[in-house]
C-alpha cells in the first residue's frame, strides 16, 4: 500500500528544491519496497495568496492523516509588510504547533568535498558531524506571562522560560536514541549557574541518562558550549537542549558547516511522525532561476526515509549519493567558493545527479 507523503512546497526557492527531493524519495524508497502517494498543499505566502491565511485547518488535518510532511520553505519580500499574524512565517509555528512537533533535529556535518566552504580553519571542522536536538514547542518563546506593559519612560516586556518535566524527559529521550545511532555521547546544554529551568534540566536529564547505560553524558554551560562550537567543534556527537538555547546553537552549527543549502532538518512529534525541511528559507533573491541547491531538501528526504519508515539503508545511499556527486567536483552556486573556476549545476540538473548516483 501506498504511503501518504503531504508535500508543503511553500514559497521562493521551497518548490523548485522540493520537487528534486520528491523525485530522490520515491526512487530511494522504490528500492527499499516504499511506494508513496504524493499530495502537495499550500503554506506560507502562497496560501495567503489563495486564501487569505498562511495555514488551514484543512491542511492541518491531512498532514494528521498522513505518514510525514515534507516541506520547502516560507516567506519572501512580497508579505514581509503584513501583520505578523497573517505573515507566512506564521504557518510554520502553527503548523509546528498543531502537530506537536516538540523534537527538532538538525544535523550539521561537514562533507569532505565542502572542507574549505567553512569561515573556519579545514583542519577545524574536518570531520565535524554532529546533532543539535532542540525542544521545539516550550521554553521561552511559548511561556506565560509574556507581553509588554506601561508607557514611554515606564515601559517593562516580559517573557517566561517554562518547562515541565515531562517535556524536558521526552526530549532527553529522543537525543538518547539519536545518540545510539551515532557515536553514544549526548551533551546537554544549560544555564544551570543561574537558571532554575536549567537546574530542572539537569535533574532530569541524569534521571533518564540512567536508561541509557551505554550512551555516554556531558553538561555544558551555553556559553563555554558557543565557544568550544567554533574551538572544537569535532568533539560533538548529539547535544540536546531548549527551544531557546537550541534555536541559537543550531545556527552556528549550521555555519560551521558554512553551506547552507546542504543542512536539512526533522521536527518529531510524539509516536514517530514528523515534517522534514531543508533549514534554509524561500532564498526569494535567486527563486524561479534555477539556481538554488536542492542538496538540503534532499537530505531531509534521507531523514525522512530513516526516521519515519526505519529505511536506513535508502537514507545512507541518498546521503552517498550526494556525497558522489560532490566528491566528482559538481556544485551549485552557493557552493562555489570565492576565487574558484567551477561550471554551476542547477537545481535540477543537481537532482538529476543525485538521482544517476542513485541508480
Ligand atoms: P534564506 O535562507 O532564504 O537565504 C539566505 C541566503 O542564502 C540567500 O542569499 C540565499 O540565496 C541563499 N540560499 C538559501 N538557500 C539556498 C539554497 N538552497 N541554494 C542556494 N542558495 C541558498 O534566508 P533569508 O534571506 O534570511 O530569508 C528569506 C525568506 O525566507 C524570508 O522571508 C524569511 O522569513 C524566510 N525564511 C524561511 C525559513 C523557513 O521556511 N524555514 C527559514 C529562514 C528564513
Amino acid at each position: 500500500m501506498a504511503e501518504k507523503i503531504i508535500l508543503l512546497p511553500g514559497d521562493g526557492i521551497g518548490p523548485e528544491v522540493t520537487e528534486q527531493a520528491r523525485l530522490v524519495l520515491e526512487k530511494a524508497g522504490a528500492k527499499a519496497g516504499l511506494s508513496f502517494e504524493f499530495e502537495e498543499e499550500l503554506i506560507g505566502g502562497c496560501s495567503i495568496d489563495a486564501h487569505g491565511t498562511p495555514l488551514r485547518e484543512e491542511v492541518i488535518e491531512k498532514c494528521r492523516g498522513s505518514r510525514s510532511v515534507l516541506l520547502g520553505a516560507v516567506g519572501g519580500p512580497k508579505w514581509d509588510d503584513m501583520p505578523v499574524d497573517v505573515r507566512p512565517e506564521k504557518g510554520l509555528l502553527a503548523i509546528r504547533k498543531a502537530l506537536g512537533l516538540f523534537a527538532n533535529l538538525r544535523p550539521a556535518q561537514v562533507m569532505p568535498a565542502l572542507v574549505n566552504a567553512s569561515a573556519l580553519r579545514p583542519e577545524i571542522v574536518e570531520g565535524v558531524d554532529m546533532l543539535v536536538v532542540r525542544e521545539l514547542t516550550g521554553g521561552i518563546y511559548f511561556g506565560e506571562p509574556r507581553g509588554r506593559s506601561g508607557e514611554k519612560g515606564n515601559r517593562s516586556a516580559v517573557n517566561a522560560m517554562v518547562y515541565d518535566e515531562h517535556e524536558v524527559a521526552r526530549i532527553t529521550r529522543v537525543a538518547f536514541e539519536q545518540a545510539r545511532l551515532r557515536r553514544h555521547h549526548v551533551t546537554h546544554v544549560h544555564k544551570a549557574n543561574v537558571l532554575d529551568v536549567s537546574q530542572l534540566w539537569m535533574e532530569v536529564v541524569d534521571e533518564v541518562a540512567k536508561e541509557y547505560p551505554d550512551v555516554e553524558l556531558a553538561h555544558q554551560l551555553v556559553d563555554s558550549c558557543a565557544m568550544l562550537l567554533v574551538q572544537e567543534p569535532k568533539r560533538f556527537d548529539v547535544i540536546v537542549t531548549g527551544n531557546l538555547f537550541g534555536d541559537i546553537l543550531s545556527d552556528e552549527a549550521a555555519m560551521i558547516t558554512g553551506s547552507l543549502g546542504m543542512l536539512p532538518s526533522a521536527s518529531l512529534a510524539e509516536g514517530g511522525f514528523g515534517l522534514f525541511e531543508p533549514v534554509h528559507g524561500s532564498a526569494p533573491d535567486i527563486a524561479g532561476k534555477d539556481l538554488a541547491n536542492p542538496l538540503a531538501a534532499i537530505q531531509s528526504a534521507a531523514m525522512l526515509l530513516e526516521t519515519a519508515f526505519g529505511a536506513k539503508e535508502a537514507a545512507g545511499a541518498i546521503r552517498k549519493a550526494v556525497t558522489d556527486v560532490l566528491d566528482a567536483g559538481h556544485r551549485s552556486g552557493d557552493l562555489i567558493l570565492p576565487g574558484e573556476s567551477r561550471e554551476t549545476v542547477g537545481c535540477k540538473r543537481m537532482g538529476e545527479l543525485v538521482l544517476e548516483a542513485l541508480a
